[in-house]
């Protein structure tokens, strides 16, 4: 037994120094157990986030059972999904342009969720995109602008009801999992945040006649992940937690 522990913890010292995304991967899943414990929560989706990270490092995750990574950058994607193994669940976390949808549906058949649905537009193209590529139903969120702030990306609380609507009433070839935010500009997310997104869940739940368990939230990051799990989140991307500090700072 004794025996067993120590060179257990040879293991990981080994590990800490030799493979730092596993070891690293291994803390945040413990402390994903952790908080969902705490609160009676059945464990959320851990997306690792791995944009500006190389190959290696995701093959590294994998090779101790990851197997769900979230991307931001189309020509990322395009790049790194084809060299590494296929049964990788690709979540595409980044806004995404009309004009290349086309190309990540058809380059990516693992591509499982879009989480960064925030148009009309961009639901139509997915869905069309979907549709000629004959693959199965893609899972979409809707983003959400949760800080009242001035932003680009994420529709308004006050849409989002509209835009589920379309995606659930007229996406045939999409599937509406849930709702994501990033939570304030700077990439920071503070408890109205998380509690704005659930809200918004309440009204696509009445709105849709779906049960809330059948909504997603994707909230919670690096920083603030413990506390998304507190509040409900389903769906947390952790990047610089798992993989390092980025070598330059992007959005
Ligand atoms: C980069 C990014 C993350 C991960 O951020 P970390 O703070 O490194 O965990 C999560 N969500 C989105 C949308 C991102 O762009």
């Amino acid at each position: 037994m004794a025996l067993l522990s120590r060179q257990l913890l040879k293991t990981f010292a080994t590990m800490a120094v030799d493979k730092p995304v596993a070891k690293a991967l291994e803390d945040v899943t413990s402390r994903v157990r952790l908080a969902s414990a705490k609160v009676n929560r059945t464990p959320p989706r851990l997306v690792a986030v791995s944009k500006t990270k190389p190959a290696e490092a995701i093959q590294e995750a994998y090779d101790v059972g990851h197997r769900v990574f979230g991307e931001n950058y189309v020509q990322e994607m395009l790049e790194k999904a084809p060299v590494l193994p296929s049964d990788i669940k690709w979540h595409f976390i980044g806004h995404l342009q009309s004009n290349k949808v086309k190309s990540i549906i058809e380059a990516v058949p693992n591509l499982a969720m879009v989480e960064t649905v925030d148009s009309t537009k961009l639901a139509h193209k997915l869905n069309k995109a979907v549709e000629g590529s004959g693959r199965p139903p893609l899972s979409v969120m809707v983003q959400v602008n949760t800080s009242g702030e001035e932003s680009k990306y994420g529709v308004g609380p006050s849409e989002v009801v509209s835009l589920a609507r379309h995606v659930f009433t007229q996406c045939p070839h999409l599937k509406l999992a849930g709702l994501m935010t990033i939570g304030m500009p700077d990439y920071t997310s503070r408890p109205e945040n998380f509690e704005c997104l659930a809200k918004c869940r309440e009204d696509v739940s009445q709105d849709l006649g779906l049960p809330v368990d059948q909504i997603e939230l994707s909230m919670g990051m690096s920083g603030d992940f413990e506390q998304a799990i507190e509040m409900g989140s389903t769906n947390i991307r952790v990047g610089s937690t798992i993989f390092g500090a980025r070598n330059y700072h992007d959005k």
